[in-house]
């Protein structure tokens, strides 16, 4: 076999359907990788070795027999953990879904299979997608390869890491205010949060529902289009689902369009990184001497993004979490109480800090007499903030600016400090909240080696233009 680990899943899947490469040996190459590797960075949750290689079979028997195959037939494939799959456990991360296996698979992950790939495991995870390090992982934090003691982001931070290092060359997360952008950003390499209603939510354990979308991450331009022509377009069970007609990314990823580029101030002020923002202007740098008209514009709302997030965020998080009770998934505790005392038993063991923290704070934002307060006047701000947006995006095509304020920090440093964690997410979770789709390309690293993140936003639905500039700058730079 070619060198596995720097194979595209482009390259893999035309191997594959030529009968060149045999889906079975990559399977097993990815899972040997996934227990030796994949282990020392505590990446996966789970392994699905069995239904792996069984999948794998199915295509190199599709292929023996001239039957057509999907297109990414024999791709290596790792799925979060809060993403739905039958025969293994889905744990969100959390003690509280212990032993939970879901008894239907994803829409995701079931279109993943139909288009040949090969899920072979189940990555870490924030705790149920609270945090940004994956430090409240109740299987203790996936590691980036980037660098010892360096945490990989999160909330999708196994599903980053084990795209760094190539042991898939595709994987998934999801996201709700920046945990697909925010791992990517930290472990250098790319990572798409779609426009909300494009890939259906059907199967992703629920967060923030109005948020919430599962994004495929992937070490270029052309993997990451692949993986969302793949898993994008209307589900019925899924009725936040949009049925969009949704072009041929990966046929034009190619193009030579010069696009007009808006470079918001508020996302270059206090709390950036002077190595990150360096980055972010030579790749605007770059892309103006191509052609492309980089211009100033204001986004004034930017500094709301994070309160608005956690307000929304946590409120509906409150709600989607009040069914893990101990009667219908995994963990129970005090099992010979009476009801409500099992609840509560259980839920105290069964949630670690974060989220009982969140789960108050949304209870609260909710309750009588607070909800006008907070719940209803975020969701007006919101409202706003996706219109200022729109009408930007009436006069730009693109918006460029850093993914993330710092590149990748260590293990510790921000754990005690949940604001200053929060704000990891300032320049992400704006698009969350806008439903737009938003992207982080790896460009340059800082100092000391750590991965800067740049980040493109477009207008709904305008993936392609996003595939379309990272392509480009992954020729230029
Ligand atoms: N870091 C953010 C949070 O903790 C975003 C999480 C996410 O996108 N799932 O809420």
């Amino acid at each position: 076999m070619p060198d596995y680990k720097n194979l595209t899943a482009t390259q893999i899947t035309a191997m594959v359907t030529s009968g060149e490469l045999s889906a079975v040996d990559l399977a097993e190459k990815a899972l040997d990788l996934a227990r030796t590797e994949g282990k020392g960075l505590n990446a996966f949750i789970s392994l699905c070795e069995d239904k792996a290689l069984e999948q794998a079979r199915a295509v190199d028997t599709a292929i023996k027999q001239a039957q057509p195959v999907g297109p990414l037939a024999g791709v290596p494939v790792a799925l979060k953990d809060n993403i739905c799959y039958t025969g293994s456990l889905t744990s969100c991360g959390s003690h509280i879904l212990d032993g939970f296996v879901p008894p239907y698979d994803a829409t995701c992950a079931a279109r993943l299979v139909d288009a040949g790939a090969v899920i072979i495991g189940k990555t870490n995870m924030d705790e149920f997608a609270m945090g940004s390090s994956n430090e409240t992982s109740y299987y203790g934090p996936a590691k980036n390869p980037v660098g010892e003691n360096l945490v990989p982001g999160g909330s999708s931070g196994g599903s980053a890491a084990v795209v760094a290092q190539r042991i898939v060359p595709i994987s998934f997360g999801s996201e709700t205010g920046g945990s697909v952008r925010q791992p990517a950003a930290f472990c250098g390499v790319y990572g798409l949060k779609p426009t909300y209603g494009s890939i259906s939510r059907y199967g992703l354990v629920a967060f923030g529902s109005s948020l919430d979308q599962i994004g495929p991450l992937a070490r270029n331009a052309e993997d990451l289009a692949l993986a969302y022509q793949v898993t994008c377009g209307r589900d019925p069970n899924d009725s936040t689902s949009v049925a969009f007609d949704h072009p041929d990314y990966t046929g034009e990823i190619d193009t030579d369009r010069k696009f007009t580029i808006g470079v918001p101030k508020e996302y270059f002020a206090e709390g950036l990184d002077p190595e990150v923002e360096a980055a972010v202007r030579d790749a605007m740098a770059v892309l103006e001497k191509d052609g492309h008209k980089v211009t100033d514009i204001s986004l004034p709302l930017t500094d709301k993004a994070i309160a608005i997030y956690y307000i929304v965020a946590c409120a509906e998080a409150s709600s989607n979490l009040a069914r893990f009770d101990g009667v219908r998934y995994g963990l129970r505790e005090g099992r010979d109480k009476e009801l409500a005392q099992m609840y509560s038993e259980t839920r105290a063991a069964g949630f670690g800090d974060e989220v009982k923290r969140r789960i108050m704070l949304g209870t609260y934002v909710l309750s009588s007499g607070y909800y006008d307060a907070y719940y209803l006047k975020a969701s007006k701000v919101r409202e706003l903030l996706r219109r200022e947006f729109e009408r930007t995006f009436e006069e730009v095509d693109l918006i460029i600016s850093p993914a993330t304020p710092t590149p990748a920090f260590k293990f510790g440093e921000k754990l005690d400090d949940p604001l200053a964690m929060y704000l990891s997410d300032m320049y992400t979770a704006p698009a969350n909240l806008a439903g737009i789709p938003g992207i982080s390309t790896p460009y340059g690293r800082v100092g000391d080696g750590r991965p800067v993140g740049v980040q493109f936003l477009a207008g709904h639905f305008n993936e392609l233009s996003l595939f379309q500039i990272v392509r480009i700058l992954e020729r230029l730079a």
